[in-house]
């Protein structure tokens, strides 16, 4: 069997030892004859993963009892929704820093909700704290820690008087972080964490007070807190793979994994900062160790070198259909090796093409 390197944006590549043990366990979850995908969501099997991913999740992330470790079906897109229909009260408004596409899209469905306020708006950009014009009294102040399709991101969070809420599906768990800055964090899993089509929500247990009577059951952080994300039938074979993942993380060590991503995406960025054939499109003092994005001097030899760099089994590498160019996803679970055999692929595509 023959695996690529994978540089796509979401879904991403997940660690091999968490694919491997997936599968070794695939027909007979630890001898109980049956594949975790059929067992009862209420049953001895499931509930030792359930409770192991939210007390690893826990863990990772240095959470007090004030805090709730969630997991919520719909993707960080749901979440876009639950936020402001949770914590943005009547007569509130609630801030949003406008960074990109994804921070787009979370002001545009808090709209629906609620009344926003852009606090920076800033492009592709990350703004400084000094730009950020914050509502007194706000509900909240919502970011977007790592922008997946510019590649930029935020290096230190800014200080906030309001609960700090940010959606952090692209760069979760791939350096650390103090998650008592805030008062909500979420994110799609599909990135750093498993499988798309869930969220891991990180809550500030006060702050599910706030839901008005009138949000359905379902979508109240409340109703997952109070049955620890099994109040209807969890996506128990998503979980089951981010608790393999978090069991991955656990042995690496956040700050090692940390070391690492700088050092892969420092491998490409030096390329990079060469200057000449490739330009990287995002400012260097926010750009992202997640996704690195960068222009070749016309779109035709972008066009071959996605192409040609597939045909040597680098995958995933063509930019958002929104903004072009080339995007290396290079999240936790891509090894050292991919980067190295990119970086040897653009030396080589740029001493042909260059
Ligand atoms: C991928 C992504 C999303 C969307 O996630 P879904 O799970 O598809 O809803 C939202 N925000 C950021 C920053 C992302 O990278």
């Amino acid at each position: 069997m023959s695996r690529v390197y994978n540089f796509n944006a979401g879904p991403a590549v997940l660690p091999r030892e968490v694919l491997q043990e997936a599968q070794r366990e695939l027909l007979d979850f630890k001898g109980s004859g049956m594949s975790i995908l059929e067992s009862s969501h209420r049953g001895k099997e499931y509930d030792a993963v359930h409770a192991e991913a939210v007390a690893n999740y826990k863990q990772l992330l240095g959470c007090s009892d004030d805090y709730a470790v969630l997991f919520v079906a719909g993707g960080a897109s749901m979440q876009f929704a639950m936020v402001p229909l949770n914590l943005l009260g009547a007569g509130q408004t609630a801030d949003y820093i406008n960074s990109g596409a994804w921070a787009g899209k979370a002001i545009k469905e808090a709209a629906h909700i609620g009344q926003v306020h852009i606090a920076a708006d800033c492009g592709k950009e990350i703004p400084t704290a000094a730009e950020l014009k914050l509502t007194p009294g706000a509900a909240y102040v919502h970011l977007t820690s790592n922008e997946t399709i510019s590649g930029a991101q935020w290096k230190t969070f800014p200080e906030t008087e309001a609960p700090l809420v940010a959606d952090m599906s692209s760069d979760i768990l791939s350096r650390p972080f103090d998650i008592n800055q805030f008062g909500l964090v979420y994110a799609g899993a599909q990135k750093n964490l498993g499988p798309s089509g869930i969220a891991l929500v990180v809550i500030r247990k006060d702050l599910a007070e706030r839901a008005a009577p009138t949000v359905p059951t379902i979508l109240r952080y409340k109703t997952f807190i109070e049955e620890n994300s099994l109040y209807n039938t969890p996506p128990c074979f998503s979980i089951y793979i981010m608790m393999l993942v978090s069991r991955w993380i656990l042995k690496k060590g956040l700050g090692p994994l940390h070391r690492q991503n700088a050092d892969k995406a420092g491998l490409i960025y030096a390329l990079l900062d060469a200057g000449g054939f490739y330009k990287g499109t995002a400012r260097p003092e926010c750009r992202s160790d997640m996704n690195i994005t960068f222009r070749l001097p016309n779109e035709t030899l972008e066009e071959t070198f996605i192409k040609e760099a597939s045909k040597q089994g680098l995958k995933g590498l063509k930019g958002h259909r929104s903004v072009g160019g080339i995007r290396a996803s290079i999240y936790n679970a891509c090894p050292v090796e991919g980067i190295e055999a990119l970086v040897a692929f653009m030396k080589e595509f740029e001493k042909k093409n260059g």
